[in-house]
């Protein structure tokens, strides 16, 4: 079977992708249009190169000792308050939740 393509929710409104044929890990920011009932992708992205993906990762270590306060973020879905439906529905970082605006 050929790949295709494979997206991941990476945190709040933020997917990465990575699709065959294009070769880079392209990350994008979706949300929800006032009067529309589905998440959409908004205009721009962040498109890394696999080579540039390689030495990211790379270097990750560095970044983390150098700003030791990367490594102890939590996640909003991993907060307390997304424990319950009405926490996650008034998330601001959630695709589905908070005030939306493009
Ligand atoms: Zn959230």
């Amino acid at each position: 079977m050929e790949f295709q393509s494979a997206t991941d929710k990476i945190g709040g409104r933020y997917y990465v992708s990575v699709t065959s044929g294009y070769y880079c890990v392209n990350t994008r920011k979706f949300l929800i249009p006032h009067g529309q009932a589905g998440i959409k992708a908004i205009r721009g992205s962040l498109a890394i190169r696999l080579r540039e993906w390689i030495n990211l990762k790379k270097i990750m270590a560095d970044i983390d000792s150098a700003h030791p306060t990367l490594v102890t973020v939590v996640p909003c879905f991993q907060r307390d308050d997304h424990m319950n439906q009405l926490g996650a529905l008034q998330c601001s970082e959630c695709p589905s939740g908070g005030v939306v605006t493009t």
